[in-house]
Parts: C-alpha cells; sequence; structure tokens
C-alpha cells in the first residue's frame, strides 16, 4: 500500500479530474459506496471459486462477529447500493466511480495491495450500443489524457445459454489433457472451467492455445449482437482486436467482454477491462436486469502519464506574498484576504514563519509562484505593493495597492 504524496498529487488530479468531467460529459452520474462490505457480498458476486475470493480479500470479524470485507472491487457494491436504494427495478441508470480498491496479492511493479479504479457501471440497458459508448468513453479518455500505445480486445461470450454450451465443451477438452493442468486448473475444472482459459501460467498456454474457441458456440442472437457492436466501433473509428481468449471468468458475465491493453507496462498491461453482466443484479436478490460496465487501474494510467511525458506538473500556487518591517504582518495578511475576496480562484501563499527577505524570496522561488508581491516599509507608507517577476526577466513594477487586482488579473490571465 502507498502513500500518495503531495508530488505526486498534480497527475493524479489531472486523470480524477479528467475522468470525473468527461464521465459526466456522457450523462453518468457519480456514486460512492463504502470500502467496507459484508463478506458475503463478495462471495456471492465475484464467485467463491476466483482468486480474488480465494486468497485475496482482507476479511476480518467486527465486533458483532459479522465478517466484513475490505472492497476488492466496486461494482457488487455499487449493485447492492443500486438495489437497496430501489434504483435498479426498470430504469436506466449511467453510474461512474472512483476510489480505492484492495488485494492481498504479491505486489510487484503495476500491482498494489491498495489500488484506486474509475469505473462506470451501466444498468437497464440491453443492447451493444451501450457497450459501445463504454468503449468510446475509454477511448475518449486516452485521447483526452494524450495516452498512446493502448489497444482494445473485444471478445464474446454469448447468452448464458452458449456459455452453458461452451462450458461442457470446455469440460471434455481439458478432462481429455487432465494430467497437463496445473493444481489451480485441477480444481477449476469442476467449479469454473471458463477461468482456467484465463490462467497466468507460462505452462499453460499451450493446452489453453489449443483449446475449443468460444466463437464457435454463439448462436444466432449473440453474434447479431456481436456484431452490432463491431459495426458501431468500425463507424466510429475505433481499432479493436477480437481476443478468443479473453474470458471474464465469472459467471455472471455474458455477451461483450473487453480489456484495454498496453504494452508499455510490462507484464502488467491491462489498464481497464469490463464487459456485460446481466446476470449480476439477479445474483444479488434484485430483478434481472440489464448491465454493463467497465473499471480501470489509476496506478498504471498514472504511470503512463508520467512515461509518456503527459503528467501535467501543476503548482497551486500562483503569487507569494511576502513582508518585511515593524506590523507588515497584519498588513499583508489584511491586503491577501482583500484578494481572495476579489480572486476567489487565485493560487496564493502568504509567507508565515517571518526569517530574512532572502529566505523569503528563497520560498517564494520554490512555491513555484509567477509573481511575488512585496510589501515593506516603504510599500505600506505609500499604500503600495511591489511586484516581483519571478519567472521573467522584468523590471519590478510598484502599484498602488488599489490596482493590485486589476493588475494581477491581467498579469495572470484567466483568473
Ligand atoms: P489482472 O489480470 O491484472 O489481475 P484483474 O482482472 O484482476 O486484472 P480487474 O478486476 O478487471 O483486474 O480490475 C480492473 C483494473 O484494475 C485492471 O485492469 C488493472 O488495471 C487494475 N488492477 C487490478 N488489480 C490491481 C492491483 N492489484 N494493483 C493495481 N491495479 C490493479
Ligand atoms: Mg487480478
Amino acid at each position: 500500500m502507498h502513500d500518495i504524496l503531495p508530488a505526486d498529487m498534480p497527475v493524479w488530479n489531472q486523470l480524477e479530474d479528467e475522468y470525473r468531467a468527461l464521465a459526466e460529459s456522457y450523462g453518468y452520474r457519480e456514486i460512492r459506496t463504502p470500502v467496507v462490505e459484508k463478506t458475503a457480498l463478495f462471495a456471492r458476486s465475484i464467485g467463491a471459486v476466483t482468486d480474488i475470493v480465494e486468497k485475496e480479500m482482507y476479511s476480518f470479524e467486527d465486533r458483532n462477529g459479522d465478517s466484513l470485507s475490505l472492497r476488492p472491487e466496486n461494482t457488487a457494491s455499487v449493485v447492492r447500493a443500486g438495489l437497496q436504494a430501489g434504483m435498479l427495478q426498470d430504469q436506466q441508470h449511467r453510474l461512474w466511480y472512483s476510489g480505492p480498491m484492495f488485494r492481498h496479492e504479491r505486489p510487484q511493479k503495476g500491482r498494489y495491495r491498495q489500488f484506486h479504479q474509475l469505473g462506470a457501471e451501466t444498468f437497464g440497458i440491453p443492447g451493444a450500443d451501450i457497450e459501445a459508448e463504454l468503449i468510446l468513453l475509454a477511448a475518449r479518455f486516452w485521447k483526452r489524457l494524450g495516452l498512446e500505445d493502448i489497444e482494445l480486445q473485444i471478445n464474446s461470450l454469448g447468452s448464458s445459454g452458449c456459455r452453458q454450451r461452451f462450458r461442457g465443451i470446455l469440460v471434455e477438452y481439458f478432462r481429455d489433457h487432465y494430467d497437463s493442468l496445473d493444481v489451480d486448473s485441477q480444481r477449476r475444472l469442476e467449479t469454473n472451467p471458463l477461468r482456467i482459459l484465463d490462467s497466468k501460467n507460462p505452462d499453460m498456454q499451450g493446452l489453453i492455445e489449443a483449446a475449443p474457441a468460444l466463437v464457435d458456440s454463439l448462436d444466432q442472437e449473440s453474434r447479431e449482437h456481436f456484431n452490432e457492436l463491431t459495426d458501431i466501433l468500425d463507424k466510429t473509428g475505433v481499432v479493436y482486436q477480437v481476443n478468443q481468449r479473453l474470458v471474464r471468468g465469472l459467471d455472471y458475465y455474458c455477451h461483450t467482454v473487453f480489456e484495454w491493453v498496453t504494452d508499455t507496462l510490462g507484464a502488467q498491461g491491462t489498464v481497464c477491462g469490463g464487459g456485460r453482466y446481466d446476470g449480476l443484479v439477479e445474483q444479488l436478490g434484485g430483478k434481472p436486469s440489464y448491465a454493463a460496465g467497465f473499471s480501470m487501474g489509476c496506478e498504471r494510467l498514472v504511470s503512463m502519464l508520467i512515461d509518456q511525458g503527459r503528467a501535467q506538473d501543476e503548482s497551486g500556487c500562483d503569487v507569494y506574498l511576502l513582508m518585511r518591517g515593524e506590523n507588515s504582518v497584519p498588513r499583508a495578511q489584511q491586503l491577501a484576504e482583500t484578494l481572495r475576496d476579489e480572486l476567489p480562484r487565485l493560487g496564493l501563499v502568504v509567507h508565515a514563519g517571518g526569517g530574512s527577505f532572502k529566505s523569503q524570496m528563497r520560498k517564494a522561488d520554490k512555491s513555484g509562484a509567477r509573481i511575488a508581491l512585496i510589501l515593506g516599509e516603504a510599500e505600506i507608507a505609500a499604500n503600495t505593493v511591489s511586484v516581483k517577476f519571478l519567472r521573467q526577466d522584468r523590471q519590478q513594477e510598484e502599484i498602488p495597492q488599489a490596482d493590485i487586482v486589476n493588475r494581477i488579473n491581467s498579469l495572470l490571465g484567466n483568473n
């Protein structure tokens, strides 16, 4: 688990601000749920035989003896919240979220025990049009961030009928090769055979490559659904690859699944994963409901922004106000408060803690401010303030205090 220190924050804010603005512009509304839920929620949704529930959850008993878990992902929580608030019955919703998730994984680059996700969930919309919208939203997000080298992979799991059929075919195939399966896969053969296709074990890759393809089990309706999606992607210019091996091992997924992947991050290259999960609402006790969504990993996107030189390095400070001479501190604070009244968005740091003029100037420079305002004895006597340019080779000015708001406005522009 990592601290995000002040120096790291600008790029995090950039990511989160951009996502918020974009999601809102597509008509998605924010939802926030607690970071702890009953353990049973995740066992029932993500499934008892997944990596997450089997070995990655931070679970504990609270003082009442209830088993709670830090959320390993947010979809189950959003569905739970939607059900509890009565939002999911015969209604359409577009929602987005942002927040920390917790998984007890083996820490490595791009894989942490507390990590952060930005996500979207939609409810009540059956078609490929909403799946395309989710993909278009993500594509536009990469574009807004200036990120390159993120490729889209898509696949169809088909209707639940197709999945059942494919499951049978797959079990038969892997049974014939039982001795070549690793221990995890042997266990999954009974519980969650699709998940075997998701195995990260290199020794299993040959067997997985040769396994029957899901696409051959798709019925007419499922094919049409998938064609509708690829048609929209083609017409909107989204480049994609159909990846037959892309599965989400969970029973509630159906039809479209997708991942955005990059090869610029090393082994942990998936920055966004999503798909349709029509079965989940019912599985959590609601009426059957259409649902589709995605979630992206912030740490990986932050790495990419930095690696690709796209990280904004913004200092919140535009102006540093320093003072010298007797009684200059209250006068400086007074001037600063006036400025804050007039220019509410101005980044204004007022020097505190005393010190020589020279050391104050050093702090002004370090603050990132473009302008230092100096309030000395002479300025106080004359009701003026001196303006020193910290990033420009330009003559210092002394201006009447009454003009300072206008002067700052014209010097800094957008305030
Ligand atoms: P992976 O195959 O990398 O384990 P996953 O299928 O477990 O991914 P999801 O549950 O789909 O991942 O989560 C969505 C995204 O969240 C991932 O694509 C990834 O970017 C990010 N993510 C998942 N787990 C972690 C983690 N432990 N640390 C950092 N980011 C993560
Ligand atoms: Mg994982």
